[in-house]
Parts: C-alpha cells; structure tokens; sequence
C-alpha cells in the first residue's frame, strides 16, 4: 500500500467564511476530510496528515513557511511514497517554484494542490483537486516538484497563476503538460524529470533581499535609483516582449551600472507568459545584456525570484548565480 503525507499550509480549499471573508482555521480542515468517505476508498493511497501552524492565506507566505515544508518533506522523505502539499492559489507558483530548487536530488512526488472554491461550499473544485493529487503522489510515476489543478498536472517552476476566478487556474505556457487527468491518469513520459539517483539533498533558503519591477512607458527609472543600494542582492526586471526596455535617454542604464556595481544580480524576464527572453535582439534589450544583465530565458518570473533566493542561499558568488540563472536546474528553462 502507497502512503502519501498531506501537508496542510491554508489556502481557500480549508477556508471557512468568517465576517471578514474566508479565513482558514485550524482544526477545521481534518475533520472536513473525514467527512469524505472517498478518501480512504480501495483505490486511494493510505495517507496522513500534517497541519502548518499557523495555516495561511497564500499571501502570507515567506521564506519561513517555503523551509517548513520542505524541511518536513525532507525529515518524512523516507516513510512516503509522495507528498500532497495543499495551499492557497495566489502565491502557489512561487512556493511550487520554491520547493523545486530547495529539494535537490527529489524522486518522489511532491504535487501542490489547492482549490478555487473552499471545500464546504458545495461546488468546491477541492475535492477533485484533492483526490487526483492523492493519486499522483501515490502512483510515483511523476518524481519531481508539481503542481495539479483543473485537471492538469503541470512542472511546479513553470506554472503561474491566470485565473482569479476560474477553475482552471494555472497555466504552464512554455512547458507541456505532466499528465491530463481525463478518464484516466495519462502522464506525458517525455516531458518528465529523469530518475534521480543520489539521493535528496535539502537547500533552506535565507530571506534574501530581492526585488522585481516591472516596466511600462512612461515608467520613471530615476524612482527605484533610491532602492538600488548594496542591500539589494537579486532584480528581476519584467521587461516588454523579447526582453526591451525603454531606451528613452537610457535612463535606466546608469542604475543598473550602479546595482551591478553594488554586486545585484539583474535577471531579465518577460511580461509576456509566453516565448523566451532574447537580449540583443531589439536595440532596446541589447544595452541590457552590454550593463550586466543575465537573460531568464522562458522562466517565469515565479521561478526566477525562487532560484536567486535559492542561489544566494547556496553561498555562490555573484558571477556564479548569474552564470547559473541561465542554466537549467529543475527543467525551470529551456536551454538550447
Ligand atoms: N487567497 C487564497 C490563498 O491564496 C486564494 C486561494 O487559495 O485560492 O490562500
């Protein structure tokens, strides 16, 4: 018999309305599951549960939180067959992204998985959400970090939240699928981690200093000079199409001469969720790439904040995390 550990963070699947909107509260999830005879049904992994204190609204999430779980993967790494982690939507991709890079050498699955509507309420995408997860971990077809919603399983570093309100929520724009949750479980083995062999190795992260800004016309770069000081270790810039910025009296160059300077590692993304970052291309991207700056390629800009954080927390040096913001680690970029 599979066993698979449920780690229980909040998010709306566990939530209750309270007079101030829904709001998780401890205790209260646990025995919701147990009201859910299909739980513990012939085909279901045997599993357990774990509940964070206190549960958050995934807005609240911080470095602290992402070591928590994965400090609990690694210590019951050995008694499970998977992990289902359950969370709130709104910053799943990051802690997705997270756990990827934190979790070096991972071969089991660890599938997040969350819901739209709470579990009380009696159109809650939860309970598949959940079910379908649980089988996930369970089968171990999958061995890496991930992320099942709405039918989709998708890579945990290339997903990213698109939907307020429906019930499809996540996207994976640059990487198929994991496996479709139809009629059947169907995995798309090619599109898979390798096996990994030595066994896994747990990075905690430091609660680096990191920013991102994101470009618009009319943006006035002499604004974030106050923010680009010796503290700032990590940007990410989400810069139009193909990685251009506003070239308008290269404006922004002299501050990012003076962040580089100052030892931060630039990392460039797009505002588009599709297509990768090409810095040279455009005349607007190439005095990017001529001050510093390194190319994140196709991440996302979920991925990128999480492999700084992860980066620095591995005590590189600066030329090293930028050399390796544009390598690929998890299947987080596609590099040709
Ligand atoms: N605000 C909620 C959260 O992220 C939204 C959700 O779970 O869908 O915790």
């Amino acid at each position: 018999m599979k066993r698979v550990l449920i780690i229980y963070t909040g998010g709306t699947i566990g939530m209750t309305r309270t007079e101030n909107g829904y709001a998780p509260r401890a205790g209260y999830f646990r025995a919701a599951l147990d009201a859910i005879p299909d739980l513990r049904a012939p085909e279901m992994p045997e599993w357990e549960f774990y509940e964070l204190s206190p549960l958050l609204d995934s807005s609240n999430m911080t470095v602290r939180e992402w070591n928590c779980i994965a400090e609990l993967i690694a210590q019951k790494y050995d008694d499970y067959d998977g992990f289902v982690v359950l969370h709130g939507t709104d910053t799943m991709a990051y802690t997705a992204s997270a756990l990827s890079f934190m979790l070096d050498g991972l071969d089991k699955p660890v599938v997040l998985t969350g819901s739209q509507i709470p579990l009380c309420e009696i159109r809650s995408d939860g309970r598949d959400n959940l079910i379908t997860a649980l089988l996930i971990a369970g089968e171990g077809i999958v061995r890496e970090t991930c992320l099942y919603f709405g039918g989709k399983l998708l890579r945990g570093n290339r997903a990213t939240k698109y939907s307020a309100d429906g019930l499809i929520a996540f996207v994976s724009p640059n990487y198929p699928s994991l496996a479709e949750a139809g009629i059947s479980i169907k995995y798309n083995e090619a599109a898979l981690l390798p096996r990994q062999e030595g066994g896994l190795k747990l990075q905690t992260l430091d609660n680096i200093p990191i920013g991102v800004i994101k470009v618009f016309p009319g943006i006035q770069f002499s604004l974030f000079e106050a923010i680009m000081t010796e503290k700032l270790r990590g940007i990410v810039i989400e810069t139009f199409g193909a990685g251009n910025i506003p070239g308008d009296g290269n404006a922004l160059l002299p501050i990012i001469r003076k962040a580089f300077q100052n030892g931060t590692v630039l990392t460039v993304c797009s505002q588009c969720p599709q297509g990768a970052v090409s810095l040279g291309t455009y005349e607007t991207s190439s005095a990017l790439k001529k001050a510093g700056a390194v190319s994140g390629l196709d991440m996302t800009t979920e991925a990128a904040v999480a492999k700084l954080y992860y980066l620095f927390s591995c005590g590189y040096d600066k030329e090293k995390i930028k050399q390796t913001m544009e390598e690929n680690l998890r299947g987080e970029i596609s590099v040709s």
